[in-house]
């Protein structure tokens, strides 16, 4: 198989701000290395909000994911599926192989195997069945550009770093990102609709405080004050090369 040595990364998670929390300081540093950067949800958020109804809310966090991206230069792409009911079906499947094919990445960030909602893990499938097929000719009717093939696969972290049952989950790969936590930190900040309702229902300005626990959490595995993890995909055929660590050498499992 063709070996894909595009410089194109994505992350398709499962929603708005997903990628603030989970991946974002890894491709703030892919964008300064002279990335093209994409992010992508599956859902626009539509029942993130205690206030708004479906169609407010969901127009209130598209722009808000496209002013976060834009921080970085990165595209925001979203498949148009229903919080809480993003599905592994054909349709899905199809639009999440569309939007590959037309970015035609070669880094692909995605939720882990196993998470704490359903979304995630619908997510994850749809991320590496895209990645697999993308660059076959008759999987989308979109040009195959030139370049593509399977990409380098990561999983992020499942949220709270656990499996749903409780379990520890142990990255191959932790990525520094202590000098991008200023950018991550505005970048989350930009999702203010979510920030705001949690702030008054905390008291405290928990949106961004648990991204930077999180963070500091994984740092001290690499001894540095904030970082990312995640897990490698290496089954057949996918890249076997750990290429975040090849490019930020700092960062090490
Ligand atoms: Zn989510």
């Amino acid at each position: 198989m063709e070996k894909n040595s595009r410089r194109v990364a994505i992350s398709l998670l499962a929603h708005p701000d997903d990628a603030e929390f989970l991946c974002a300081g890894t491709m703030i540093r892919l964008a300064d290395a002279g990335w093209t950067v994409h992010i992508a949800s599956c859902t626009p958020g539509d029942c993130g909000t205690m206030t708004h109804d479906r169609w407010e809310i969901s127009s209130i966090r598209t722009r808000e994911n496209i002013a976060s991206a834009a921080k970085i230069g990165a595209t925001y792409h979203c498949l148009d599926e229903r919080d809480g009911m993003v599905c592994y079906d054909k349709s899905t499947l199809q639009k999440a192989i569309d939007l590959f094919r037309r970015v035609a990445p070669s880094l692909v960030f995605t939720h882990a195997p196993k998470d704490y909602m359903m979304d995630h893990e619908m997510a994850s499938l749809l991320a590496r069945q895209a990645s697999f097929m993308y660059g076959a000719p008759n999987a989308s009717p979109h040009p195959l550009l030139p370049g593509s093939a399977v990409p380098h696969l990561y999983y992020c972290d499942p949220i709270g770093m656990v499996d749903p049952l409780g379990n520890p989950v142990e990255p191959t790969t932790v990525i520094d990102v202590s000098q991008q936590l200023a950018m991550k930190s505005e970048m989350l900040a930009a999702h203010a609709s979510q920030r705001e309702w949690l702030r008054a229902h905390h008291g405290m300005d928990e949106y961004i405080e648990s991204m930077k626990r999180h963070g500091a959490e994984r740092g001290k595995r690499i001894g540095t004050a904030s970082a990312e993890a995640f897990v490698q995909h290496r089954g057949h055929p996918y890249p076997q090369n750990d290429l975040l660590i090849e490019l930020f050498a700092k960062g090490r499992a």
